[in-house]
C-alpha cells in the first residue's frame, strides 16, 4: 500500500508514520529525515538545502522530487511505502501522480492528521531529538528519564534549529499557504482520510490504522 502522510508542522506525522510503517510492515520515507541525513553527511544536495531548512522555508521542489524518484524506487518499496513530509505543494502532488502513472501504480490513501493550530507551537518548541536514533521527546508531554538524554542510547539530545520560535512561524506560514490546500486535491478523488490528531498516541495510531482498513 501506498501512502502520504500529511498535517501541519508538530501534528505528529513523523511519529504516527513511523508507527504504522512498523504495523503494515512498509518502510516510512521522511524527506526532512533524508534532508538532515545529507546535511549531516555534508552532501551536494544537503548544501543547497540547509539555508532554506534553517530558517524553515520550503526546500525547492526539483531538489525534492529528484530525491523522491530515487528512493521509490528501491527494492524495499516493492511492497508500498509511506510518505512522510511529501508531498508538500501542488506542484509535488501532481508530479507523485505522474511518476506512479508512470510504473502503472497509485497512491492509495492519504492521512491528514488535523490539529488545533494553538496545540501546534507547544509541541515544536518542547520537542528534543536524540543526536544519534532520531528519537523524539518533549520536554513537558514527553520528558526522557534523564533530562537532555535519550532513554534509548545516552545520548545527548538537541533542539532542531528550525524548532526556534521564529523558524515556526515560517514553517507554518509555508504549510498553510503551499500545503494545505493539498487536502482538496486528495480529497476531490476520496483518497483523503481526515484523523483528529489530538489526545493519547496509541489511540491516534489506532484511528489512522482505522482510516485505512486495518
Ligand atoms: P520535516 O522534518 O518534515 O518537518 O521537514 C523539515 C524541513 O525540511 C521543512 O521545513 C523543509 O525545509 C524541508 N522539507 C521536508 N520535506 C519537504 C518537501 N516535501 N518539500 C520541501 N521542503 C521539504
Amino acid at each position: 500500500m501506498r501512502i502520504v502522510f500529511f498535517g501541519a508542522p508538530g501534528s505528529g506525522k513523523g511519529t504516527q508514520s513511523k508507527r504504522t510503517g512498523a504495523t503494515l510492515l512498509i518502510p516510512q520515507l521522511s524527506t526532512g529525515d533524508m534532508l538532515r541525513a545529507a546535511i549531516k553527511d555534508k552532501t551536494a544536495l544537503g548544501a543547497k538545502a540547509q539555508s532554506y531548512m534553517d530558517q524553515g522555508q520550503l526546500v525547492p521542489d526539483d531538489l525534492i522530487l529528484g530525491l523522491i524518484h530515487q528512493r521509490i524506487k528501491a527494492s524495499d518499496c516493492h511492497e508500498g511505502y509511506i510518505l512522510d513530509g511529501f508531498p508538500r505543494t501542488l506542484v509535488q502532488a501532481e508530479a507523485l501522480d505522474e511518476m506512479l502513472a508512470k510504473e502503472d501504480q497509485s497512491l492509495e490513501r492519504v492521512i491528514y492528521l488535523e490539529i488545533d493550530p494553538e496545540l501546534v507551537v507547544a509541541r515544536l518548541k518542547g520537542r528534543r531529538v536524540c543526536s544519534l536514533c532520531g528519537e523524539e521527546y518533549h520536554v513537558d508531554h514527553r520528558p526522557p528519564q534523564k533530562p537532555g538524554f535519550c532513554d534509548k542510547d545516552g545520548a545527548p539530545l538537541a533542539q532542531r534549529p528550525d524548532d526556534q520560535e521564529k523558524s515556526i512561524r515560517v514553517r507554518l506560514e509555508a504549510y498553510h499557504n503551499q500545503t494545505a490546500p493539498l487536502a482538496q486535491y486528495y480529497a476531490k478523488d476520496g483518497r483523503l482520510a481526515s484523523v483528529h490528531a489530538e489526545g493519547d498516541i496509541d489511540e491516534i495510531s489506532l484511528r489512522i490504522l482505522n482510516a485505512l482498513g486495518h
